[in-house]
């Protein structure tokens, strides 16, 4: 059975993980329950169950702050770090709503891959200069695998 950490500790282990991380750790509890109570202590993203505290922006780039944290479940917690590129869940306007009410404006960049041939298809984006080596990839099939692996795939900052 999965240990059950109070509130305090979690809180207190989220700040830590944020110092150790060298960015802001200052999410006090009575913020914490704020924003509970802003999203009704429901997931931020699904409206399901509520399990974790989730950094909308990674830990090591925003820390454990009011405007970086918000209840999530587990599954939308799972899928937006695994699908880490995808741009949906960040642009889920009830966690934009809430992030901006902080004071914090978000924006987005939407990597455009273009394929470039090398020893083998490189797809590169234009935007960022982020690349993604597929080796086997066909140049005549890299817009057909472009559109189905990295449709709105990107990342999210702080304007
Ligand atoms: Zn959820
Ligand atoms: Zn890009």
């Amino acid at each position: 059975m999965r240990k059950k950490w109070t509130m305090e500790q979690r809180l207190h282990g989220q700040n830590q993980r944020a110092k150790q991380a060298g960015t802001r750790h200052d999410l006090t509890m009575e913020q914490w329950l704020e924003t509970l109570e802003y999203f009704d202590h429901k997931c931020a993203y699904c409206g399901g169950e509520y399990e974790v505290i989730e950094h909308y922006l990674p830990i090591y780039k925003a820390g454990t702050t009011v405007s970086n944290c918000i209840p999530a479940c587990l599954h939308c917690n799972i899928m937006k770090d695994r699908k880490g590129h995808n741009l949906s869940f960040y642009q889920n306007e009830n966690v934009i709503r809430f992030i901006k009410s902080k004071g914090v404006k978000i924006r987005f960049h939407v990597h455009k891959y273009k394929a470039l041939k090398k020893d083998y298809v490189i797809l590169c984006c234009e935007g960022c200069g982020d690349k993604w080596d597929v080796p086997g990839l066909a140049m005549d099939e890299a817009q057909a695998y472009i559109d189905q692996f990295f449709e709105n795939t990107g990342y999210a900052y702080i304007a």
